[in-house]
C-alpha cells in the first residue's frame, strides 16, 4: 500500500513546488491602489483606498464611472494629461477598480503596439475587443434524484474516504459523464450517502442535498457496490436556472479564429485575426443580443504615452469611438504642444484637434511636499519597508527635487542596504547611500555631459553653442 501510494506523492510535491513559486507575489507600482476614494457624493478624500491628493482629478474620473456605469458615454473619450509622475496611471486604476472586477480592462502604452508583430489597426482593434465584454447567459438543467447506493474505496490511512466509481442512472448519461470528476469531488465533499436526495446542476457539477428518503431503507456499504443515481418520478428536469460567463470579443474571436485556436489564448500569441472571422462574431453576438441571451459589457481601454500614436492609429480612434460596442477609451499623456506622430503639425499633447475635441480631459497637477511624504509613506508600507521619520523626511525632500518616481524606486534598494547591515528599519544613512548608488535623471544628465567624449552618439550641443 505504502509503497504504490509514493508515486502519487512524488507528484502531489511536484504541484507543491510549483504553487510555491507562483506565491510569490510581485508588487507593482500601484499595487496600493484600491479606486478614486470618493464618498457618496463622489467627493475625494485626501488620503482614501491609498489615493493621495489630485482631489479634482480623481472627482472628474469620479463622475465618468458613473457615467460610465450608467451607460452613458458612447463615442467619448477620456484624456488624463499632466507632468509625469502626476499620478495619471494611478487614477486610470483607481477606475477601473470603482467599475469593479466584472468590467474588462486593458493597458497598453502607445509605444507597445510599434513593437508588436502585426498592423497597428490589427493591435489596436484586438485591444478594443479585449476591452468589450459579451455577458453570456446559459440556461442549465439541474437534476433531482436518490443517491441509492454509494461505492466508497477503502479508507488509506489518515486521508479519509473517496468516492471512487461512480455510476448514474439517468437518462442524460452523457452530460452527466462529462462531469464525472467534478461531480465525484462535489459528492466528497458535500458527503453524500446513500439514501439522500440530491440535485445536481449540468453546468457546474455543483451538487445539492435536498434531504433524505425515507422510502427506502438500505444499508449503507462503505466497501462495497456502485453507486446508482435514480431520478425521481415526476423526471429528472425539475429546475432550470441561469448561469452567466462573461467572455472578451477578442476572445471569442481568438476561439473561433481557425489558424488560433482556443490554445492561443494561454501563449497569449495570437496573432492577426481575419476580418471574416470578426464579422461573423459580431453577427452572432449581435443575434444572441436579440434572443436575450447576451449582454454588452463596455469595459475599459487604457493607453498611456497616447502621444506615441501616429495619425493612422488616431484616425482609427476616431473611428472605432463611433462603433455602438466602444469600450471607454482612457488616454493619457504627459506631453504639452507637441508634432503628431507621422505628420508635420503640432496640435495640444500631439493629439489632432478632430480627436480632441471629442475628449472629456482631466487634468494632474504636480504634488505638495506633504501629498508626496504621504505616497512615499503607503508605498513602504505596501512594501513593508520600515523606515524611521528622518529617512522619510530626507526621501520626500528628493522626491520634491527629483522626481515621485524615483523616491519610490530608492524605497526597496535603501531597505536591502538596511538589511545588509541587519537593521529592521530604514534610516537616513541608508538613503543616502542608495541615493549615491543610483543617478537621478539630472545627475545622470549631467554626468554623461561631463564624460561625453566616452559615451557613443552623444547629441547635446557643446556648450556656448546657440540654437538654429
Ligand atoms: P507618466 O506620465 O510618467 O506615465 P503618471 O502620471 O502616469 O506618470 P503614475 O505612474 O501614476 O504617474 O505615478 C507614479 C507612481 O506614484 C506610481 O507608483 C503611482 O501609483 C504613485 N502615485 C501617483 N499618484 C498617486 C496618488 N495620488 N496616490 C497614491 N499614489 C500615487
Amino acid at each position: 500500500m505504502a509503497a504504490s501510494a509514493a508515486p502519487m506523492d512524488i507528484e502531489a510535491s511536484k504541484i507543491m513546488e510549483a504553487k510555491d513559486v507562483t506565491r510569490i507575489e510581485r508588487i507593482g507600482a500601484h499595487s496600493h491602489i484600491r479606486g478614486l476614494g470618493l464618498d457618496d457624493s463622489l467627493e475625494a478624500h485626501k488620503v482614501s483606498h491609498g489615493m493621495v491628493g489630485q482631489q479634482k482629478a480623481r472627482r472628474a474620473a469620479g463622475v465618468v464611472v458613473q457615467m460610465i456605469l450608467k451607460g452613458e458615454i458612447a463615442g467619448r473619450a477620456v484624456l488624463l494629461a499632466g507632468a509625469p509622475g502626476t499620478g495619471k496611471t494611478a487614477i486610470a486604476m483607481g477606475m477601473s477598480q470603482a467599475l469593479g472586477p466584472e468590467t474588462p480592462f486593458t493597458m497598453l502604452s502607445g509605444s507597445e503596439i510599434f513593437s508588436l508583430e502585426m498592423s497597428r489597426t490589427e493591435a489596436l482593434t484586438q485591444a478594443f475587443r479585449r476591452s468589450i465584454g459579451v455577458r453570456i447567459k446559459e440556461e442549465t438543467v439541474l437534476i433531482e434524484g436518490e443517491v441509492v447506493e454509494i461505492l466508497i474505496d477503502r479508507p488509506s490511512a489518515g486521508t479519509g474516504a473517496k468516492v471512487g466509481k461512480l455510476t448514474l442512472k439517468t437518462t442524460d448519461m452523457e452530460t452527466l459523464y462529462d462531469l464525472g470528476a467534478k461531480m465525484i469531488e462535489a459528492l466528497t465533499k458535500e458527503k453524500v450517502q446513500a439514501g439522500d436526495v440530491i440535485s445536481i446542476d449540468k453546468a457546474t457539477g455543483k451538487v445539492t442535498k435536498l434531504g433524505r428518503s425515507f422510502s427506502r431503507s438500505r444499508d449503507y456499504d462503505a466497501m462495497g457496490t456502485t453507486t446508482r443515481f435514480v431520478p425521481t418520478p415526476e423526471g429528472e428536469l425539475q429546475s432550470r436556472k441561469e448561469v452567466v460567463h462573461t467572455v472578451s470579443l477578442h476572445d471569442i474571436d481568438v476561439i473561433n479564429s481557425r489558424s488560433q485556436g482556443f490554445l492561443a489564448l494561454f501563449a497569449g500569441d495570437t496573432g492577426e485575426i481575419k476580418p471574416e472571422v470578426r464579422d461573423q462574431i459580431d453577427l452572432k453576438v449581435a443575434e444572441w443580443r436579440e434572443e436575450g441571451k447576451a449582454e454588452i459589457v463596455p469595459g475599459v481601454l487604457f493607453i498611456d504615452e497616447v502621444h506615441m500614436l501616429d495619425i493612422e492609429c488616431f484616425s482609427f480612434l476616431n473611428r472605432a469611438l463611433e462603433n455602438e460596442m466602444a469600450p471607454i477609451v482612457i488616454l493619457a499623456t504627459n506631453r504639452g504642444i507637441t508634432t503628431i506622430r507621422g505628420t508635420d503639425y503640432t496640435s495640444p499633447h500631439g493629439i489632432p484637434i478632430d480627436l480632441l475635441d471629442r475628449l472629456l480631459i482631466i487634468s494632474t497637477s504636480p504634488y505638495s511636499e506633504a501629498e508626496i511624504k504621504k505616497i512615499l509613506e503607503i508605498r513602504a508600507t505596501e512594501e513593508d519597508v520600515d523606515m524611521s521619520d528622518t529617512a522619510l523626511d530626507l526621501l520626500t525632500r528628493i522626491g520634491l527635487e527629483t522626481s515621485l518616481r524615483y523616491a519610490i524606486h530608492m524605497i526597496t534598494a535603501a531597505h536591502l542596504v538596511a538589511v545588509k547591515r541587519r537593521a529592521t528599519e530604514v534610516d537616513v544613512d541608508d538613503i543616502k547611500k542608495v541615493y549615491q548608488l543610483f543617478f537621478d535623471v539630472n545627475r545622470s544628465t549631467s554626468f554623461l555631459n561631463e564624460y561625453e567624449s566616452q559615451f557613443m552618439f552623444h547629441q547635446a550641443p557643446a556648450p556656448g553653442a546657440t540654437e538654429g
